[in-house]
């Protein structure tokens, strides 16, 4: 008799005309981080008629644990899904609370076991050119300067797909399935803080992070990507306008402020026991040459690769801004608008996906280990669940690119989409299936 974990896979490969169906559509309609009101509604109604018990909008996140929105861009697919059908209370309901879809499947009263997958796209202009597999095939971006350049198209039909299988499969599932699909990934602009604020990963026994491509290969599956620690900063310096001729003794220097900030910024020495890397990206100020400007505003990323020498830039940070703003008597005022920390993984749970992924048709190769040069809002999740006690990874579904993350001419290889519901649906038999 075939195993449960088998009875899932051959399920997972009955599901291959759906996933790519699935895949497509998202592609066409690719929605912002926060704004992912018509994808969240697919995730939810087909979740719902699977018969998971299904949580929406502010159910599923705290949107004071949010950093940061891009207004319009969320704005623009706001309209975008209701002219496409979505109904507008909904929209309304998830503009205001937030597009995260958190639902169980709950078997028996085993362990819970957690999957992540994100949905949110990128602002960029795909690719027109007819070579593009999407163009050539019909599933180019409906929306210009939006598009789903980073795969989470296809993390999305992956979660729908292990929905579909595990549905299926319930009766012989000792435990919960919980599926977290997130929104607002990139950028780290909370979307991860949000719903684990609502604690909803509290008590997930073990979580699987998932990531189509990022430079796996079709036929290799990764247990373990680890991600960097990251914090991104709005930095704004108030100082006092004047007559650069008649009284300039008057005026506080908000750009001069920022200026030498960036450059204090820039200066913070290396670190002896880690790598980290620092970016002053936007630097705006005053408002006309007669007048010694009175407001600066500057934007800042930095990402490290441990803990402790992330604490030391963050604390860096601080100190830089505080003192420049003393020494030219400005105000300032540092708004976190993003960030993730970095998170350690298991390596008893990464042996056993790497088992589940190894007797998968489509894979053919394991790596565990990679270093992902790249923050990851997944990390919070991770972290949060170390915390509680239970064990994470962020696994690889290995998949050809036909160009690299966030290029215009991004696309990856279909067949991942199966190998990828398929393993994920043997993992979660492995994990609490009958017996276990
Ligand atoms: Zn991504």
């Amino acid at each position: 008799m075939a195993s449960l974990a088998d009875e899932a896979r051959a399920a997972a490969r009955s599901f291959a005309p759906e996933l790519v169906a699935w895949r497509r559509d998202l592609h066409r309609h690719p929605e912002p981080g926060f704004g992912e009101f018509r994808t969240a509604r697919i995730v939810s109604e087909r979740l719902r008629a699977l018969g998971l018990d299904v949580r929406i909008a502010e159910e599923a996140m705290d949107g004071e644990a949010v950093h940061h929105r891009h207004a319009d861009r969320i704005g623009a697919a706001s309209e975008r899904a209701i002219a496409s059908g979505v109904d507008s209370a909904l929209v309304e309901r998830m503009y205001n609370g937030g597009t995260a879809v958190v639902a169980d499947l709950t078997g028996g009263d085993g362990p819970v076991v957690g999957f992540r997958f994100d949905m949110d796209a990128l602002p960029i202009v795909e690719s027109s050119d007819p070579e593009h597999r999407p163009v050539a095939e019909g599933f180019r971006s409906s929306v210009e300067g939006e598009m789903h350049a980073c795969g989470h198209d296809g993390h999305v039909a992956m979660g729908l797909g292990v929905a579909s299988v595990l549905a299926r499969l319930r009766d012989q599932l000792g435990g919960t399935v919980r599926f977290v699909f997130q929104p607002a990934e990139e950028g780290a602009m909370g979307g991860a803080a949000a719903i684990t604020a609502r604690g909803l990963v509290d008590d997930i026994d073990h979580l699987v992070c998932v990531h189509l491509g990022l430079g796996a290969q079709t036929g290799t599956f990764v247990t373990r990507a680890y991600f960097l620690a990251t914090a991104k900063y709005r930095v704004s310096f108030t100082g006092q306008g004047a007559h650069v001729v008649n009284s300039p003794q008057s005026g506080r220097n908000a750009l001069l402020a920022a200026a030498s900030a960036s450059l204090a910024l820039h200066s913070i020495a290396p670190h002896g026991d880690g790598w980290f890397s620092l970016n002053v990206g936007v630097l705006r100020a005053g408002d006309e040459q007669g007048v010694t400007p009175p407001w600066a505003t500057m934007e800042l990323g930095f990402w490290a690769d441990r803990t402790d020498v992330y604490d030391y830039v963050d604390a860096r940070v601080h100190q830089a801004i505080a003192g420049v703003s003393r020494a030219y008597d400005v105000g300032h005022k540092v708004v976190r608008i993003g960030g993730a920390p970095a998170a350690d993984q298991d390596e008893g749970l990464a042996r056993v996906a790497g088992e589940a992924a190894l007797a998968t048709d489509g894979v053919e190769r394991l790596e565990d280990g990679i270093s992902g040069r790249a923050g990851e809002d997944a990390n919070v999740f991770l972290a949060r669940v170390a915390e509680r006690g239970g064990r994470g990874i962020y696994v690889l579904i290995g998949s050809d690119l036909a160009d690299g993350h966030h290029s215009p001419r991004f696309d990856f290889d279909e067949r991942s989409l199966v190998t990828g519901t398929a393993v994920l649906s043997a993992l979660a038999c492995e994990l609490i299936g009958e017996g276990s």
